[in-house]
């Protein structure tokens, strides 16, 4: 049996072309899409076809900051300022995570990105392993580091260093690519400046990408300051961070300066609409960063801080709030929001084949059905996609050319089980 297929009849989002809907034929080889166009593809053989009718494509989403395991915690603490939220509730039930609670909390939220739409995650966290074996049965792309907090002596210090080095080494490439790693301290204000310098020499010897939570609240921007003289930018570049290819998570509260310092490092920023507004920590910049050249994509964080991982919902706040917050409906447009969840996404997760549906690239790419009541009249569908669908509308999912989600059904995932034990872990942690 042949490896290719074939889509015909099908609409297909490419948001930054000309015409950001083409309708006609996809061409499926193995991981690949080796042909996207209106016209008939010309194949030596006949090859298994879907019809398109009443779907749309899109590429898959990438979800580019986020803490999996942390589903079991969701509703667990609401409405709380971020170092409250995080000192007293979270940290806490945190401490009593074990792999195989960080295993059903991860596969829960897998199962809820898969069904949603999302092809790529992005995870930072511990007991990594127990991620990846995850990332690895669900045919989900994953992009996974240890988060190191280093508020410890330096033997832990030294032993969590090595835990994120081994993960690295180990999983890198895993499962035909799926899998890649990064190197992660937590943040600047979870780890001193000496510890940070040797994560920035880790990912020099693994030839790594660097990520790790930046200037999310105001607070923190001003014990940096006082502990460090200098705002967290300014001080992650004087350790070096900024030589290794990075994303920072959130960067709400930047000035023009830092904006400045970003863009001429290339430094990207994964933007978590969702959980700064629900945690009050503010409005990121996003447009003056797009301005400034800055890599933007979006990260749902973890779901106990947004409280779902729904990537649709994501875009449609990036897109609304900063018209809100700017006065300029023009601001982040819908076709921008699709690119930032999809194509800016895997650029930002150094990912360069993933992201658009193009040929040569993975064959990573979502179908909804726009076939229902909120996303008729077929004006402008990438306007739908952005302002009108949710996570619910997805209808098939396909990740390394492997179909995943089938009318809405996973079809490598135990989905009872994972529901059954990630309820039964939560418990578990309440009475531990
Ligand atoms: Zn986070």
């Amino acid at each position: 049996m042949g490896t290719k297929w074939m889509i015909r009849n099908g609409k297909f989002a490419v948001p930054g072309a000309d015409k950001p809907v083409l309708e006609g034929y996809m061409v499926i080889d193995n991981d690949l899409i080796t042909y996207i166009g209106e016209e008939p593809p010309v194949l030596e053989e006949d090859v298994p076809v879907i019809e398109g009718n009443r779907l749309l494509f899109l590429p898959g989403l990438v979800n580019t900051h986020g803490h999996a395991a942390m589903s079991l915690l969701r509703g667990y603490g609401d409405d709380l300022a971020l170092q409250v939220w995080l000192q007293e509730k979270m940290w806490p039930m945190e401490g009593k995570f074990t792999g195989d609670d960080v295993y059903w909390g991860t596969a829960l939220s897998v199962l809820e990105m898969l069904k949603g739409g999302t092809t790529t995650f992005l995870d930072m966290y511990d007991h990594m392993d127990r991620v990846a074996e995850v990332a690895e049965a669900s045919g989900i792309r994953a992009v996974l580091m240890r988060g190191v907090i280093g508020l410890c002596p330096a033997e832990v210090q030294n032993q969590k260093l090595a835990e994120a080095v081994a993960f690295a080494k180990k999983w890198h490439n895993a499962a035909n690519g799926r899998i890649t790693a990064m190197i992660s301290p937590h943040s600047p204000y979870t780890c001193p400046p000496d510890y940070i310098e040797k994560f920035v020499q880790a990912a020099h010897d693994l030839d790594l990408p660097m990520h790790t939570h930046m200037s999310e609240t105001r607070r923190e921007v001003e014990q940096n300051i006082t502990d460090y003289g200098l705002r967290p930018v300014a001080h992650l570049e004087k350790l070096g961070m900024f030589t290794r290819p990075s994303l920072v998570a959130h960067a709400v509260h930047l000035n023009d300066e830092e904006i400045e310092i970003l863009a001429r490092n290339q430094v990207g920023v994964a933007h978590n609409p969702g959980s700064n507004l629900k945690l009050a920590s503010g409005v990121a910049r996003v447009p003056e960063l797009l301005k400034a050249g800055v890599t933007v994509s979006l990260g749902t964080d973890g779901a106990a801080s947004n409280n779902n991982l729904d990537m649709f919902e994501e875009m449609r706040l990036a897109a609304l709030i900063h018209k809100g917050v700017s006065g300029d409906p023009t601001a982040v447009p819908a076709g921008e929001a699709l690119r930032i969840a999809t194509e800016y996404g895997a650029k930002s997760v150094f990912l360069n084949q993933v992201g658009r549906l193009a040929p040569g690239m993975k064959a990573d790419f979502i179908a909804i059905d726009i076939d229902q009541p909120h996303l008729l009249p077929h004006t402008d569908l990438i306007s739908h996609s952005v302002y009108s669908a949710s996570a619910k509308d997805v209808e098939h999912v396909w990740v390394d050319g492997k179909q995943i989600i089938k009318h809405g059904e996973c079809l490598t995932l135990d989905e009872e089980a994972i529901r059954r034990k990630a309820q039964e872990a939560f418990e578990g942690l309440l009475n531990r």
